[in-house]
């Protein structure tokens, strides 16, 4: 590593944050497209902070300077100074108007932040969130700096639609066949919400009548011949409003609200107000295209880009490091939002999977870092799971503390007192102190230590003096420069049961507290006794998943199964569940590495008969639910339990148990399978349906590890294809794992009828990067060099890359080759686009959980990464993957 590249990539500190020098209340923007380039004219409306200095210091890089005006003066070159990333105008008044123009190229942005040019969608669109902003013009491109955005936009008339924030004020004709769009946001906001769009769509329109009765006009614009599919993004976007009001009293406060379909994007979408820019992988959606889980990410994604208006743009962050005040907030209403809308178990056990996948292993990791980072080198590396997801568990702990009622005065307190406001997280925890007169200092340590609390419990019954008490130790394992931890405020949910099943009821300092109640933990040793407690109960602790921990009790094998069947949390129940099947997943591993002959347990045999004979024929069961509890742990998942990944014996595991159960249950997945076939054939968005497809498709995968329902999969395959993606895709992935000619033919099949859809491409991409079969990494490879790859397109990269880097055995096969050709992607995808080529590299970061010969040689790579030119987002995480512990 050069000392050049040092000085390139310095860390930025919270602690030197300061209030900007300067402020900008208003800006007068104008953008002028031509083919090859875009002049930029800014016209701001500057004045002295506090602090007075004399140089005025804004940030912008890749920008052509063409002049520079102040008070209608041109400057001369020794008036001020431009270096890569700064324009510093010396000796400047308090008060006063400054006019830049600059000129940029959109067509050459590859890196997809600031203005670009998106070329599947032949669109003009922008990027700012965190730092596009500068790429755009100069500016005090920081979250602090709130100003009102008068945009002006002048293009070719092949670009009809020229969309920017707010209300439309005026528009018109001009010479050259050229004509423009003024839009006046009349709400101040920072630079990193705005947002531009020019080109030609098809539009759906809708309106919404706000509780106030406000008529807001709602826009979706899609690529031409895509409106049909826009109307669930539509009708999702109707729900979040209506939930909003309903759930937080937050209105919407302009006339129009629109969202813009991109196909070439590097996030999944983007809340700039009264603009929302998204990919199009969130807006687009009809039977034949798109399965349950898309449906359900629109609507999930519709809300959280939609809640955001409040949370983020209304009441905004003052810097970077306090990302998470808005994002877990709103993460965090989008949650609550599809509980409410879908299901609430079943929604809480995806967003669990999603943490203990993610966000564990990222808290276990070399860039573990608090909710709230105390320093980055690059920002956008800190869009990550800590910030996002458990940034939303600390809120939802919140709530569980201080409960619905205090926990939404809370809220509107924040939302009130803080509008129009760049705030940070300490403000929001000091609302919630104060409308709660709790004192929340320890709370705040959620924020500030890295890593995931382990919580041990023990108990102990006393049938003389009916008491029944549970013991709790607490720790939190150290992370990169935080070795010691202090305890936490743990709020643990919790039950007992007794011996039929039945919830006991809970007496606590002779108070009765109902049949559950929250534990809250401070001490890192605490007991709890209850009385009146008649028989030795089992306990269900952290029900609904209660905080973001790792809690371990010493279950025998048999309570396990108690608690599957009965206990009255349904999260508990999968819980319970899981443990049980992660426990004889572990022990499987272990015999392979032995030698031993596998067996399958029969007590786990028995849940999966209870489930599919008994509860599965229920008139009640709820088959979204039953679907989950069909699940095995993820092989991921697997491997985080264990101290030395053991890539391939937990994939030969898996793959056993999974076998076991399709061949001693074949008959009766069969029948359920037919049974809720029929129904579902024919699409609708609908929460019955829904759990009838699941479960039908958890059946069919099952069926399709043995070799006499190969057929069944393919005729299901067949009879989808065209019109309903949810079993198409199903049956192709079962199909995608088998060696065997139909493989071949459905894979063919399927990209023959979709070749021209770019979504439902990824889907044919991702699919076949999921493939275990020996030959896999040269079939990636030659995807990666198929036309219908395309590595500037981030889904294409999502889609190929991003599967190959989850797929354990292919990117872990012991030659290094995976590892290599994972390497060589992120090297060229930097040249192009430093934030998806970050997020690309992480699989390799983990280096430190395989075995030495692995470890070896992932090092090897990320060491010969290092020694290459780096972009400062993949240079971040590299060297700090390689750092001495
Ligand atoms: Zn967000």
């Amino acid at each position: 590593m050069s000392d050049m590249s040092t000085i390139a990539h310095q860390p930025i500190y919270l602690k030197n944050y300061r209030a900007p020098h300067y402020l900008i209340d208003d800006i007068n923007l104008s953008v002028d497209l031509f083919d090859d380039f875009a002049m930029v004219r800014s016209s701001l409306r500057v004045r002295a902070n506090k602090h007075h200095e004399t140089d005025l210091i804004l940030n912008g890089e890749g920008l052509e300077l063409i002049s520079i005006h102040l008070e209608g003066r041109e400057l001369t070159s020794n008036e001020y100074e431009v270096t890569d990333q700064l324009l510093i105008v010396r000796h400047v008044p308090a008060n006063f108007q400054l006019d830049i123009v600059t000129k940029i190229y959109p067509k050459k942005n590859t890196a997809l932040s600031g203005l670009y040019y998106a070329n599947t969608s032949g669109t003009y669109c922008t990027q700012c969130e965190a730092e596009g902003f500068r790429h755009i013009t100069y500016y005090l491109d920081h979250p602090d700096v709130l100003a009102k955005f008068t945009t002006t936009i002048t293009a070719d008339k092949k670009y009809p639609h020229l969309l920017s924030n707010g209300n439309l004020t005026a528009s018109g004709e001009l010479p050259n066949n050229r004509h423009f769009a003024t839009w006046e946001d009349p709400f101040k906001k920072p630079c990193y919400l705005f947002a531009l769009v020019a080109g030609d769509f098809d539009l759906i329109e809708s309106q919404f009548t706000t509780q106030s009765n406000h008529e807001v006009a709602l826009r979706i614009y899609v690529e031409k011949g895509l409106a049909d599919q826009a109307t669930h993004a539509m009708d999702s976007l109707k729900r979040a409003m209506r939930w909003d009001e309903g759930t937080f009293g937050r209105e919407y406060d302009l006339d129009i609200y629109m969202i813009v379909a991109i196909g070439d994007f590097n996030m999944g979408a983007m809340e700039n107000k009264g603009l929302n820019i998204f990919n199009t992988k969130y807006v687009l959606a009809k039977p034949e295209t798109a399965t349950d889980d898309d449906y359900i990410n629109i609507l999930s994604v519709i809300g959280h880009e939609y809640f955001h208006n409040w949370s983020g743009n209304r009441v905004t962050c003052r810097d970077w490091f306090q990302l998470s005040l808005k994002e877990g907030l709103t993460i965090f209403r989008d949650q609550s939002f599809t509980e409410d809308e879908l299901s609430h178990a079943v929604m809480r056990i995806h967003d669990v999977r999603a943490l203990r996948e993610t966000q564990f292993p990222e808290d276990a990791g070399p860039l573990a870092h608090p909710v709230r980072p105390d320093a980055y080198i690059e920002i956008n590396n800190f869009y990550t799971a800590t910030v996002y997801n458990k940034g939303a568990e600390v809120l939802r702990m919140l709530q569980t503390i201080l409960g619905k009622t205090t926990f939404r005065k809370g809220m509107d307190l924040y939302f009130s007192r803080h509008d129009g406001h760049a705030v940070t997280i300490e403000d929001f925890v000091k609302i919630m102190e104060d409308v709660s007169g709790l004192n929340l200092a320890q709370f705040r340590l959620w924020y500030t230590q890295a890593g995931t609390p382990r919580v041990e419990v023990t108990d102990h019954y006393d049938d003389i003096t009916e008491t029944y008490t549970l013991h709790f130790t607490q720790t939190c394992p150290p992370t990169p420069h935080q070795a010691h931890k202090k305890p936490m405020t743990i709020p643990i949910k919790m039950g007992l049961l007794d011996q039929s099943g039945q919830a006991m009821p809970l007496v606590l300092h002779q108070k009765m507290q109902g049949l559950e109640h929250t534990l809250l933990l401070t001490e890192e040793k605490q007991e709890v006794v209850f009385q009146h407690v008649t028989t030795k109960p089992t306990p269900s602790l952290l029900r609904h998943f209660s905080a973001p921990i790792i809690l371990h009790y010493p279950y025998t094998d048999e309570a396990l199964r108690f608690l599957f069947q009965h206990d009255l949390d349904a999260f508990n129940r999968w819980e319970c569940g899981q443990q049980y099947s992660m426990r004889q997943l572990l022990q499987l591993t272990q015999s392979i590495e032995k030698g031993n002959a596998l067996q399958m347990n029969e007590g786990w045999l028995a849940i999966y008969a209870d489930l599919l004979m008994r509860e599965a024929k229920e008139a009640t069961v709820d088959l979204f639910f039953l679907s989950e509890m069909l699940a095995l742990p993820s092989e991921k998942y697997i491997g985080e339990q264990m101290q030395t990944i053991a890539v391939d014996n937990i994939h030969a595991a898996r793959v056993f148990a999974r076998l076991e159960i399709a061949k001693k249950f074949a008959d009766v997945f069969y029948q359920h399978y037919q049974a809720n076939h029929t129904h579902t054939e024919k699409y609708k968005f609908d929460m019955k349906l829904i759990g009838q497809r699941q479960f039908k498709n958890s059946c069919l995968a099952y069926l399709m590890l043995l070799p006499n329902y190969a057929e069944l999969g393919m005729t299901q395959f067949k009879a989808a294809l065209k019109h309903n993606m949810t079993d198409t895709q199903v049956a192709l992935a079962g199909l995608n794992q088998l060696d065997s000619p139909l493989r071949e033919e459905a894979l063919r099949a399927f990209y023959e009828t979709y070749r021209h859809d770019a979504l439902v491409v990824d889907k044919w991409l991702a699919i076949q990067a999921s493939c275990y079969l020996p030959n896999a990494l040269s079939q990636i490879k030659a995807l990666y060099k198929h036309p219908a790859f395309d590595i500037k397109n981030p889904n294409k990269v999502y889609a190929l890359i991003g599967a190959f880097g989850r797929n354990p055995t292919v990117f872990h096969q012991k030659n290094g080759e995976g590892y290599l050709f994972l390497a060589d992607v992120v090297r060229e995808l930097d040249q192009l686009n430093p934030q998806i080529a970050a997020r690309m590299v992480n699989p390799l970061t983990q280096w430190r959980r395989y075995d030495a010969a692995r470890q070896a040689l992932m090092r090897e790579r990320l060491e010969a990464l290092l020694h290459t030119s780096l972009s400062s987002d993949v240079f971040e995480l590299v060297s700090k993957s390689l750092e001495e512990k």
